[in-house]
């Protein structure tokens, strides 16, 4: 089946032109009902009266009153999109902001890309006629590099700022300069700026306090009564645990769709495969059950799936990140499963690591779970953990700008003018001995003089890189070590999601498919062959003529070998995907700043001394005991187990990543010489030892 326009599935019969009609005109109509029916339907008036009268706005409101969707369309309506102007609205999520784009582009009647777009890191809807933007908190960042007034918009919105991501906590701060600056500005080009703050959470006052005292409404929401039901002892393994409550409430209860929250995409994933297993062994009449995957690197054409309605007779189960919480709202949601994880950032601050742990969910993000379940009638969430784990949970998550790695914000507000970091009024001040440390991150890069100001030209180029400051560095250093081809690819693939995939029924099966790749050097070489052995099968193209017909024919010729390498291989075609569109974006950024882009070749020795000059921070070795030692903190790793080099003899390694489960690993590991540490970082291993 594929998905038509109307929003329903069915099978692919062409439609007469009449039916055509007719349908979009009752999808309009349903439209208009839906947009109608929305809490903050009836409040349009009065808030467009607040937006008038005041220059700072925070508004409060239920997930799914509307907010999001609802009130740029009521500002373009108003008339803050004359003369060019835009209203910007900034989400901390990606999915977030395509997916709401596409969906008020089409209540507005227009083309994605015309009136309303989204723009976000290597991916831009957007033009010239574009007025309400929808964009990643990050994004908006980058653009004040290049427009330090944000002369294009009339109305900026943060929206979700109660996830209190470090991106929107910095945001503010800038947001709050501009406007100022804007104030004090006498040129007509520069009116004064609006600022709306819209939040889920309750609790107004950290941000109303930070702008002064600036005024706070609250939406009020419709809200059913949801059950609450816990687990009598504690799950030893929440994946399973979902899987089983997945078909419990699928075999026990009437109609309704399932929503579960998962930690990541590889979860989901496993999920995904252990549902369609399970399900095969269940009479077919019990078989109607659909899954739907919803995460931040998903594709975004595959992103719309989750909000259409499964086909007749079918259940639907959503399994998403954190992403449904408060970002996104799919409607139909009945039940909820909540094993009560997320995957959150983590940074300690004495030994410059930052990590993605997997943690408990704090009571906030518990109870907007359940929420989800009451939005259209009265509903049921199962969390996986008894009762007496709740009162354990901390009330709200922690902001991110206290637990993660600030070099990539220090080095854009540097970009920005900000020099003095530590005095910048940012709206929780992250702790001194996080700033320091992530200074003295920049200053081992080259990316900061001295004197800590931005140097020239290394540090101007790598705040320019959309991407993690050791990658940017990473790539100008490979245009010296004359490998940018393969740094390139390298930093594309380090960007997704894991590539290959090891389900558990077929764990031996998946580790021989993945030796095909592997190089005895490490990880990133594997990485680098998987990416061009996928580049060859989507690319190669000597045995066909260039006609358009041929064009087509061969697309979908390749699409398919594509298809069945991947499963051949278990290798995630997604992930590959997702790479090649960074890959051509990052490729753009390098030639813009006119670096040189060779290939090393087979020169892997060339290659992998690159990695080591451009990774020296994270370099480790081998103890006696079989164990490995992190030069810089001190701490004793070993080599996860899905890498490469798990359980080779190798001396001396870079990684790109530290996870921390029951032991400390690190991923994406290859080998290198521990002289060659000494020689390209000598600023770092002499001041070590
Ligand atoms: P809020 O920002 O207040 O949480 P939203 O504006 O995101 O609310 O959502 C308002 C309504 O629009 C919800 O009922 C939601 O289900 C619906 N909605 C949002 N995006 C889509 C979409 N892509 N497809 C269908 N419905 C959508
Ligand atoms: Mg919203």
């Amino acid at each position: 089946p594929s998905m038509a326009q109307n929003g329903r599935v069915t099978t692919d019969f062409k439609q007469s032109n009449q039916a055509h009609n007719s349908n979009a005109f009752a999808r309009r109509e349903e439209i208009r009902q839906q947009r109608e029916s929305l809490p903050i339907a009836s409040v349009k008036e009065r808030l467009i009266e607040e937006v008038k009268k005041h220059d700072v706005l925070i508004i409060v409101g239920e997930t799914g009153s509307g907010k999001t969707t609802q009130i740029p369309q009521f500002l373009f309506s108003a008339g803050f999109c004359r003369e060019g102007k835009s209203v910007g609205i900034t989400q901390p999520r990606r999915v977030a902001a395509v997916t709401v784009a596409k969906r008020v582009a089409e209540e507005c009647g227009v083309e994605l890309g015309q009136k309303v777009g989204y723009s976000i890191r290597f991916d831009d809807r957007t033009s010239g006629v574009t007025r309400i933007k929808y964009m990643t908190d990050g994004l908006l960042l980058r653009e004040a590099l290049l427009d330090p007034y944000l002369s294009r918009y009339s109305v900026v919105i943060v929206d979700e700022a109660h996830e209190r991501t470090v991106h929107t906590d910095v945001l503010l701060g800038l947001l709050k300069n501009v406007q100022k600056a804007r104030l004090k500005s006498q040129d007509r080009k520069f009116p004064p700026l609006k600022l709306i703050i819209m939040s889920a959470s309750l609790d107004a006052r950290v941000f109303s306090e930070y702008f002064g005292g600036a005024r706070a409404v609250h939406i009020q929401g419709r809200q059913h009564p949801v059950d609450i039901l816990y687990t009598l002892y504690p799950e030893k393994d929440y994946v399973d645990a979902a899987l089983v409550t997945i078909f419990q409430i699928h075999l026990e209860e009437r109609h309704g769709d399932i929503l579960v929250f998962l930690t990541g995409q590889e979860e989901i994933e496993a999920v995904e495969r252990l549902v369609q297993e399970r399900l095969r062994q269940l009479p077919e009449s019990n078989r109607k059950l659909v899954t739907v995957p919803i995460f931040s690197s998903l594709p975004s054409e595959q992103q719309m799936r989750v909000f259409m309605p499964a086909p007749d007779g079918h259940r639907k189960v959503v399994l998403a990140t954190n992403i449904a919480e408060t970002s996104v709202t799919i409607p139909g949601i009945k039940f909820v499963i909540d094993p009560g994880f997320v995957k959150a950032r983590s940074y300690d601050p004495a030994k410059g690591m930052e990590s993605l742990i997997i943690i408990p969910t704090s009571k906030a993000q518990a109870l907007q779970r359940s929420g989800r379940a009451g939005r259209e009638g009265p509903g049921k969430c199962f969390r996986l953990y008894p009762e007496s784990e709740f009162e354990k949970l901390e009330d709200s998550t922690k902001p991110e700008i206290k637990r993660c790695n600030l070099a990539n914000v220090i080095l854009q507000l540097k970009a920005l003018g900000v020099d003095d970091i530590f005095g910048f009024d940012f709206i929780e001040k992250p702790s001194r001995a996080a700033i320091v440390k992530s200074l003295e991150h920049l200053f081992l890069l080259g990316a900061l003089t001295d004197d800590c100001k931005l140097s020239d030209p290394v540090g101007h180029q790598m705040a320019r890189l959309p991407l993690d400051p050791i990658y940017s560095k990473a790539l100008i250093l490979a245009s010296q070590f004359n490998c940018l081809e393969e740094m390139l690819i390298t930093v594309a693939m380090l960007s997704v999601d894991s590539v290959f995939y090891a389900p558990r029924e077929k764990l031996d099966e998946s580790r021989t498919a993945a030796k095909c790749f592997a190089s005895p050097d490490g990880d990133h070489i594997t990485l680098i062959n998987v990416y061009r052995a996928a580049e060859d099968l989507l690319e190669k193209r000597k045995w066909v003529p260039h006609t358009e017909r041929n064009e087509k024919i061969f697309k979908a010729k390749s699409e398919k070998i594509f298809k069945r390498w991947c499963k051949e291989n278990f290798i995630n075609g997604r992930s590959v995907r997702h790479a090649r569109d960074i890959h051509s974006q990052i490729r753009g950024h390098v030639e813009q700043m006119g670096l040189r882009i060779t290939s090393c070749g087979d020169d892997m020795l060339q290659f992998r001394r690159c990695l080591a000059a451009s990774f020296f921070i994270n370099a480790a070795l081998k103890q006696p005991e079989g164990n490995y030692r992190a030069f810089g903190t001190g701490q004793v790793v070993q080599i996860h187990p899905s890498s490469v080099l798990f359980q080779s003899k190798v001396e001396c390694v870079v990684f790109n990543e530290m996870v921390q489960t029951t032991n400390k690993y690190i991923r994406n590991v290859t080998r290198i010489e521990y002289m060659w540490l000494t020689e390209l970082a000598p600023h770092y291993y002499t001041m070590q030892s």
